[in-house]
Parts: C-alpha cells; structure tokens; sequence
C-alpha cells in the first residue's frame, strides 16, 4: 500500500502561541503540497486547545508529545487521552527519547500510554531508538525490537493497524548526526518484516514507519523516501516556516 508521506512537527518545550500563529500564517501559502503530503504540528500541551481554530483555514492536524496512561483521575498535572481528543488532536507522540531519558519512561509505562491513546482513537507516534553506545556494540535492532514488542504483546493486529512507528536514533536527536542511508533503511526493513512475522503483510502496510533525527530541508528527501520510510518526525527544523517546509515540500 502506498501512503501519503507524513512529517510530524515535535515543537518540544519551545515556542509561543505567536510562534505556533507565524508558521500556520506561512503555511497557508502550501495549501496544494499539504493535500499532497500529510502534515501534523505536536506542539506543547497548553496550546491544544487553541489549534482547532488556529488551523481552521489549513488542511492540516494537530497533536500532543506526551499522554498520560490512566483514564482520568486524581493526577494532578496529567493530561489524559481523552482531553486529548477533545481538543482535536489526531496524533500523540508516546517513547519520545527525552521522555525515556529524563522523565523514567520505560518500554512497559510508554506501551501503557500507547493503550491508553488507541482506546480513546488517537493515533498514536511510537518512537523507538537505540543509544551510540548500544549502536556501537550491535544492538541497535535488538533494543528497537524491544521497544516496538513492548506493545505488540498488549495489543492486536487490528489495533496496531493504521498506527505510526518513529525510529529516532537517541544519537541523531539534535545533534546534525543522521545514520547512513543504508542503516536507516536497515532498520526500518527490520520493523517492517517484524510487523509481517507478528502480524501479517497486510497489517504492517497499514503502518506508517517515520525517520526521525536531524532531519533538515538539504536531507529531507534522501531519508525520507528510502524503502520503508513513509515520512518524518522533526524537532528543531519544525519551529520555524523557513525550516520547516523545505522537509514536507522535498516530499511531494
Ligand atoms: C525529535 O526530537 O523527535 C527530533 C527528531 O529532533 P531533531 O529533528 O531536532 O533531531
């Protein structure tokens, strides 16, 4: 099956609501190339609610970077899912690596957030990575395996469907770092083959697998339309109209 490309903007803990106002002012002049290729802005959570207007006039979405596991309840500070799809979002981004790093995320708690964003219909951005050091000793697919099987054994075939795999190389992150061609293309045949093998052909098709990682307007086209690559998630290139669409037109 051949998807539309999707670029995923990760604003990270950056930017103003006049900031999020700018871009979607300069994109309205990419009306055409964003019904070509799919465009969604994860920006911080306190801007959400406010995306549903901003976006109005763009054929674009919107999503969080981060959900709590739970359906609702005393927790204070969390955002669930379903405040999540009332203020629009179609996408949330569950195992971002900073998430892993620096906030004790683990391959069960973020498979718990990937449950709970399925169960209220949000579509939710698996991101999954190895370290330098454990690309270094030959782990890289053994620990992305890990990562993705967390979820595949709590879940189904026909949940699973139709959701987003991100391979962000922890190492790439911000750092003007990218894998060779050849090694993105590696590991994103490895994710496809292992979707087949745990599901069926079908099934992993209906699966969008991102690159994520230092992708910029010069590299957006050779990374993001290797085999197996059906688009990217963007941190730092995302903030800004003049970096940003450079990627999603190299796509079209
Ligand atoms: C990210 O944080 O998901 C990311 C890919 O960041 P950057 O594009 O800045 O490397």
């Amino acid at each position: 099956m051949m998807h539309q490309k999707l670029v995923v903007a990760n604003w990270k803990m950056n930017g103003t609501s006049a900031d999020i106002d700018v871009l979607l002012m300069a994109m309205q002049k990419d009306s055409a190339i964003l019904n070509q290729v799919e465009v969604s802005l994860c920006v911080p959570a306190v801007f959400l609610s406010n995306m549903r207007a901003a976006c109005a006039h763009l054929p674009i979405s919107w999503g969080a970077q981060n959900v709590n596991d739970k359906v609702a309840g005393a927790f204070t500070g969390e955002i669930s899912a379903q405040m999540l799809c009332d203020v629009g979002c179609r996408y949330v981004i569950v195992g971002h690596s900073e998430r892993r790093l620096y906030y004790g995320e683990d391959s069960p708690w973020v498979a718990q957030k990937w449950l709970a964003a399925r169960a209220a219909a949000l579509t939710p951005i698996l991101c999954v990575g190895e370290s330098l050091e454990e690309r270094e000793k030959g782990q890289t697919l053994a620990v992305v395996m890990a990562q993705l099987d967390a979820v595949l054994k709590i879940t189904t075939a026909k949940d699973f469907a139709h959701t987003v795999v991100a391979y962000e190389p922890v190492w790439a992150i911000g750092t003007g770092l990218t894998p060779t061609t050849g090694e993105v293309v590696s590991v994103h045949t490895a994710l496809r083959d292992h979707l087949v093998k745990q599901y069926d052909s079908a099934t992993s098709q209906t699966v969008r697998l991102l690159y994520g990682g230092s992708v910029k307007g010069d590299n957006a086209a050779q990374l993001l339309t290797l085999a197996n690559v059906d688009g990217g998630l963007i941190g730092g290139a995302s903030l800004k109209y003049e970096t940003f669409s450079p990627i999603y037109r190299a796509l079209i």
